[in-house]
């Protein structure tokens, strides 16, 4: 049950909210938010609330500057007082959608273009795309001066008589706050690399997951902040280690049942399963550049290193861009390795969306699954195979977006603009850039 405007104002007042947090995401994946003070709470919950988009980069065009905030009451809630603890009051949030002045929906917001691929799942006869995230993110030191270090904290605390880990420390803080706003973590751990670390929360519809990972990566930079340490979720911070990945868990549901599923199916997986699968791998090379934004989010994308360089399925093997993990009935359902937590969640599940249901509408089988390590496949099984290779850099990503149609018509034709544009900028300044590497390699050879 979806709480009324009372019902929310009732809370607010009870728990002596003092401040609210109008939240949205921009394209590039950033939180952004507008706060605001009791006295503007009801104009808050009555849509009336107005920013200045044309201060958020690759928003919009400075002549349609106004914006209005329209809260999904369904997101709702209070921060725990660990989160956001003042003397001065409590804080709670509503996520919000986007809209023009006049009410109509702005097509440059990243949420509205998720639902609108959502809408198009349920005209298919589906009730939901179920998503389960699996976000892995570092734990650095900071400087005496505050600036985040690429130091972990395990190394730090390696000659420490009383092992006294700051980083196991935070995330379980973490994990205790998420659970206070309603998540349902099913697992924490320590990942591979020191000072990385992965949380595990409950699969959800589409458009919660992606609510989730927002509010998620904002808990675990807030609290990680209270332990003197920086968390950062970009993609490859440290070259020769494991990077951070955003796997995702990915099932069709349909009149209640996992539509991904067949007893009688070859593997037990169902016609639309495969048809999804295939629907992925035909659009990788177009939308890695939405799951994976950024210059850095290709050297993750390298062999070695548990994050998939091909276009291949597999049923266990996790070199595999997709893996299709062991469960069956229920619990069926597709990882696709390759998005990292840079993404915008919004346009990553739209496009991964778009994908499989070009996938499902086109009904073509994918090539047999893979059971190899793809690390090692000659070249002569990768043709035999059909295995073509992910983008190896953010400017091959974008040329590939520019020729998937399926891809850019979920973007839609303003959102689609604005983030190459943005992203060919990132392209360029960075080509233009002398690297540490170049200096290391040539300064004293040549
Ligand atoms: N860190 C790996 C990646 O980049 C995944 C490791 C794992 O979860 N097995 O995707
Ligand atoms: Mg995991
Ligand atoms: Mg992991
Ligand atoms: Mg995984």
């Amino acid at each position: 049950t979806v709480m009324t405007k009372a019902d929310i104002l009732q809370v607010l007042r009870e728990q002596e909210v003092r401040f609210l947090r109008l939240q949205f995401t921009d394209i590039l994946g950033v939180n952004k938010n507008v706060e605001l003070p009791a006295s503007q709470f009801e104009k808050a919950l009555d849509g009336e609330v107005m920013f200045d988009g044309s201060t958020i980069e690759g928003f919009t065009r400075s002549e349609e500057a106004d914006m209005l905030l329209k809260p999904d009451y369904s997101t709702f809630l209070v921060f725990p007082e660990e989160l956001e603890s003042s003397h001065q009051g409590r804080v709670a949030r509503l996520i919000c959608d986007i809209a023009y002045p006049d009410g109509r929906p702005f097509e440059g917001d990243p949420r509205q273009i998720l639902k609108a691929q959502l809408e198009r799942l349920r005209k298919m006869g589906f009730d939901d795309l179920y998503a389960g995230p699996e976000p892995e993110f570092f734990l650095f030191t900071r400087t005496p001066e505050g600036d985040p270090s690429i130091i972990t904290h395990d190394r730090a605390g390696y000659f420490d008589l009383a092992p006294l880990d700051k980083g196991e420390e935070a995330r379980r803080e973490m994990v205790n706050v998420l659970v206070q706003m309603g998540f349902e973590i099913e697992a924490s751990h320590h990942e591979v690399a020191p000072g990385q670390h992965e949380i595990d929360f409950k699969y959800s519809g589409a458009l919660r997951t992606a609510d989730n990972i927002t509010t998620f990566k904002f808990v675990v930079k807030k609290v990680a902040l209270k332990y003197g340490l920086h968390a950062t979720f970009m993609p490859k911070p440290i070259a020769g280690i494991n990077g951070s990945g955003l796997h995702m868990h990915l099932s069709l549901f349909k009149n209640g049942e996992n539509a991904f599923y067949d007893p009688e199916g070859d593997n037990k997986l169902s016609k639309i399963a495969l048809y999804f699968i295939q629907g992925l791998l035909e659009h990788a090379e177009g939308m890695v550049a939405i799951t994976n934004p950024l210059v850095n989010s290709y050297k993750r994308l390298t062999p070695g290193y548990e994050a998939p360089t091909s276009i291949a399925w597999s049923d266990s093997n996790r070199s595999a861009m997709i893996r299709v993990p062991a469960r069956r009935g229920i619990g069926t359902r597709a990882e696709f390795r390759a998005p990292d937590p840079s993404c915008n969640p919004y346009l990553a599940l739209a496009v991964i969306l778009a994908a499989g249901l070009d996938g499902i509408e086109k009904k073509e089988l994918p090539p047999p699954p893979i059971e190899r390590n793809i690390y090692q496949l000659s070249v002569r099984d990768r043709r035999k195979h059909k295995v073509s290779e992910l983008p190896g850099t953010l400017r091959e990503a974008l040329e590939a977006l520019q020729k998937d149609e399926v891809i850019r018509g979920a973007l839609g034709d303003h959102l689609y603009k604005q983030f190459l544009r943005a992203k060919q900028i990132e392209w360029n300044s960075y080509r233009s850039a002398v690297h540490q590497w170049e200096l290391d390699q040539y300064l004293a050879e040549y």
